[in-house]
């Protein structure tokens, strides 16, 4: 972000964080959703903490504070009722929602502590399998583990992700693959044609997400281990 911040500053645009799902994550010390201009959160119900549907944008400039809360709001305008003076939408959250969202954000704290701790759990029994990449925390971050995602080596492991994810969910065990890259999709296809991200495309292949949850359980996490492990020793 620093950098992004230095290049945004340089030629004068504002940096709005996609921080969907990076509530109680840190960079540097400073929380994800402060570090731009604005930000927007997702509460979905996959999130780390949900009001069932619905988001927020957090920011510290006071006009974009103003504008986003009328927008959400049929952009009604302040001097007359019922008077719109630009496009505005019903992105309203019910005072229902609000109240389960004050209710998850109080705990948090603990919802992250609980996916730092699993994440551990995962690192710790999966290293050493082979051709299984685990995440890695950067020094400057403090990650809260969203999604547990992996990466498969074929050559190392033995067989390929979506083998493996068939394997896993043989032994009742859901997985998600990882997101598919904005040149694959099809409403893009046009506009990318013959662009290559060799990155992304392989981060598609060969990633994917192990169960995540706050609540999951440590013989859950040692469940999912050895299915992993034995899936590869039972090929030799
Ligand atoms: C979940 C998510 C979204 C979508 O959030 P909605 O509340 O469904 O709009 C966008 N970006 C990222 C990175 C996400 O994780």
């Amino acid at each position: 972000m620093d950098p992004l911040r230095a290049l945004a500053d340089k030629h004068g645009i504002l940096v709005i964080e996609d921080a969907a799902e990076s509530h109680g994550a840190e960079y540097r010390g400073r929380r994800t959703g402060g570090l731009g201009d604005a930000a927007g959160f997702s509460f979905y119900a996959n999130k780390i903490i949900t009001t069932g549907e619905g988001g927020m944008v957090t920011t510290n400039n006071r006009e974009i504070a103003r504008l986003a809360w009328n927008l959400r709001d049929h952009a009604f305008s302040h001097e007359r009722h019922f008077w719109h003076k630009y496009i505005g939408f019903n992105y309203r959250m019910t005072n229902l929602q609000a109240a389960v969202g004050l209710a998850q954000v109080e705990q948090l704290d603990g919802f992250v502590a609980a996916r730092r701790r699993n994440a551990l759990e995962y690192n710790r029994r999966l290293a050493g399998i082979p051709g299984i990449t685990t995440p890695r925390e950067a020094s400057w971050a403090k990650n809260v583990y969203w999604m547990y995602g992996i990466l498969v080596d074929e050559q190392g492991y033995g067989m390929n992700r979506d083998a493996l994810r068939q394997v896993l969910a043989d032994n009742g065990i859901e997985t998600r693959t990882f997101f598919i890259p904005m040149h694959c999709q099809p409403v893009y296809f046009d506009q990318f044609r013959g662009e290559r991200y060799p990155v992304a495309e392989d981060l598609c292949r060969r990633g994917f997400y192990l169960p995540s949850a706050s609540s999951l359980q440590l013989d859950e996490i040692e469940y999912v281990c050895d299915v992993i492990r034995e899936a590869c020793t039972n090929l030799g």
